[in-house]
C-alpha cells in the first residue's frame, strides 16, 4: 500500500513529463528526492527507559522554493511513503504557485500510546536528528496525520536551542503566540470553498446549487458552513457515525451543534441515509471530505453530481477516476481543492520571515486571491491541452518545477562557461 502511494506519484511524474516531452535528466530529477534522511529517534518512556523508533525527513524537490510538507505519526510509515508524499507535495505547490518546493516527514510510531511527555520527548529528539537538514531557507515542516499545534511549537523551540537564535519560519502551524497565522484551522475549507464556487460558476450551476459532503471534521465541517453562508444548499453530510440527508438543504449550525452534543451529525435528527448515499445522493457538488479511496468505480457510477471537489486526499480511486471522467462528470483534483492549508503555511511563512501579523480577513483575502488564480491556471491547462483537470494539473505542477530546474541548470552552465 505504501509502495503503491510512491508508485502513483511517479506514474503522475511520467504522465506528466511525456505530456511536457521533458528530457531525460529531468525526468531523472523528478523520480528520486533532493535529500533524503533516515534518522533514529531515541525517547524517554514515562517508565524512565530509552525507546528509539525510525523517522526520515525527505525533500522531493527545493527548485522553486525550500520544501515544504506535513510531519506523519503513525505505525505504518516507511520511506517509501514519505518519498511519495513529498513527490505530491512537490507537485501541489507548483500547482497553486507557491514560491516553495515539496518534502515530508514522519516517525514510526503509534502516537495514541504515547504520553504528552513521551510525545514532546519525541518530537524534540526528531527535531535535533533533522535539524541540519530543516530551515526557513531549506526545508520548513508543517503537521500532517497525527500532529498539531503543539508538536509544531516544540519543534520551533527545539530548532532555536539547536542553532542558537529563534526562527519561528522553521516549522508553520505553530499556534498564535509562537509565531502561527490566523486563518489556518479553516484553511483547506476557505480554499476548497473558492474551488467549489468558482468552478460552480463555470459550469453553469445554479446559485443554490446542492451539495452533498462526506466527512464532517476540520475540512468537511467548516466547507458546509462557508458554502451554506454562501447561499448553496448544503442537502447531505456524513460522518464516522452515519449520513444524513434534507432534499431541502440541512441547518448546517444546527448539525454542527448536533454533533458537538453527541459525536456525530446523525443526532441532528434528518432523515438517515445509508454511509454511502451521501456520495450518490441527488445533488450538483459533490465534496468527498473524509477518506483516501472513497470513491471506486462501482460508486463512480453512480455520483449523480456534475461537479466533484476533493478535499480529501485521494478519494476517488484511479478507475472511478476513469469512470466520473467517462460520464462527463468534472472532478477538481486533491492537489488544487485541498491546498488551503499549505497555503495558508505558506502565509505563515511569510509572516514569520518578514515580522509580520496578517489580520484573518488580509489572510482569507490572500487564499482566495491565491486559489482562484490557480483554478484559471488550471482550467486553461486543461483546455489547451484538452485533458481532465486532473492530468492538466500534473501538467501545470511538473511544468513549473522542470521550468525552476532548467532555470538551475542554466545557471551552472553559465558558471561553467564563465
Ligand atoms: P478530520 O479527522 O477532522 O475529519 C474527518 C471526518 O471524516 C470526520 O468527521 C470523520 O467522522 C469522518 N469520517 C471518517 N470515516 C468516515 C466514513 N467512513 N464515512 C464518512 N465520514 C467519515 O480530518 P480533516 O482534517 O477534515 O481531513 C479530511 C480529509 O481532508 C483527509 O483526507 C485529509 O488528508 C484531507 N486534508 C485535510 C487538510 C486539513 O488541513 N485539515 C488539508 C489537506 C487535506
Amino acid at each position: 500500500m505504501t509502495l503503491d502511494l510512491h508508485q502513483q506519484a511517479l506514474a503522475t511524474i511520467d504522465a506528466a513529463a511525456d505530456e511536457l516531452r521533458l528530457d531525460d535528466w529531468m525526468r531523472a530529477l523528478l523520480h528520486r528526492p533532493e535529500r533524503a534522511i533516515a534518522v533514529q529517534v531515541p525517547y524517554v518512556g514515562d517508565d524512565g527507559e530509552m525507546r528509539v523508533v525510525p523517522g526520515y525527513r525527505i525533500a522531493h524537490s527545493t527548485a522553486r522554493g525550500p520544501a515544504k510538507g506535513g510531519t506523519r505519526f503513525h505505525p505504518d510509515v516507511t520511506a517509501e511513503e514519505v518519498a511519495g508524499l513529498a513527490t505530491l507535495m512537490s507537485v501541489k505547490t507548483a500547482v497553486v504557485d507557491l514560491p516553495l518546493g515539496g518534502g515530508k516527514g514522519g516517525i514510526t510510531v503509534d502516537p495514541k500510546r504515547l504520553s504528552e511527555r513521551e510525545l514532546e520527548s519525541l518530537t524534540r529528539s526528531y527535531t535535533r536528528a533533522i535539524a541540519g537538514s530543516i530551515g526557513p531557507d531549506v526545508d520548513v515542516p508543517a503537521p500532517d496525520v497525527n500532529t498539531d499545534t503543539r508538536h509544531m511549537d516544540w519543534i520551533a523551540d527545539e530548532y532555536a536551542r539547536v542553532t542558537g537564535a529563534p526562527a519561528p519560519a522553521v516549522v508553520t502551524g505553530k499556534s498564535l503566540a509562537a509565531g502561527g497565522s490566523l486563518g489556518r484551522d479553516t484553511a483547506t475549507a476557505a480554499g476548497c470553498r473558492t474551488v467549489v464556487l468558482a468552478s460552480a460558476h463555470r459550469l453553469g450551476l445554479p446559485a443554490d446549487a446542492r451539495v452533498a459532503i462526506q466527512g464532517f471534521g476540520n475540512a468537511g465541517a467548516h466547507l458546509a458552513r462557508l458554502l451554506a453562508a454562501d447561499g448553496l444548499r448544503v442537502v447531505a453530510v456524513s460522518d464516522s457515525g452515519g449520513a444524513i440527508h434534507d432534499p431541502d438543504g440541512l441547518d448546517v449550525a444546527a448539525v454542527a451543534a448536533a454533533k458537538a452534543r453527541s459525536g456525530s451529525v446523525v443526532a441532528h435528527g434528518a432523515t438517515e441515509i445509508g454511509p454511502e448515499e451521501v456520495l450518490t445522493v441527488d445533488c450538483d457538488v459533490l465534496v468527498p471530505a473524509a477518506l483516501e479511496g472513497a470513491i471506486d468505480a462501482r460508486l463512480a457510477e453512480r455520483v449523480r453530481a456534475r461537479l466533484v471537489a476533493e478535499a480529501a486526499n485521494g478519494p476517488c480511486t484511479p478507475e472511478a477516476d476513469a469512470v466520473l471522467q467517462e460520464r462527463g462528470v468534472t472532478v477538481v483534483p486533491d492537489v488544487l481543492a485541498s491546498a488551503g492549508g499549505v497555503t495558508v503555511s505558506c502565509f505563515e511563512w511569510q509572516q514569520n520571515l518578514g515580522g509580520e501579523q496578517w489580520s484573518a480577513a488580509e489572510v482569507a483575502r490572500r487564499l482566495d486571491e491565491r486559489m482562484s488564480a490557480a483554478l484559471d491556471d488550471l482550467w486553461r491547462v486543461s483546455e489547451s491541452r484538452r485533458l481532465p483537470l486532473r492530468a492538466a494539473a500534473a501538467v501545470l505542477g511538473v511544468g513549473r518545477i522542470a521550468a525552476a530546474l532548467a532555470e538551475r541548470a542554466g545557471v551552472v552552465e553559465e558558471a561553467l562557461a564563465s
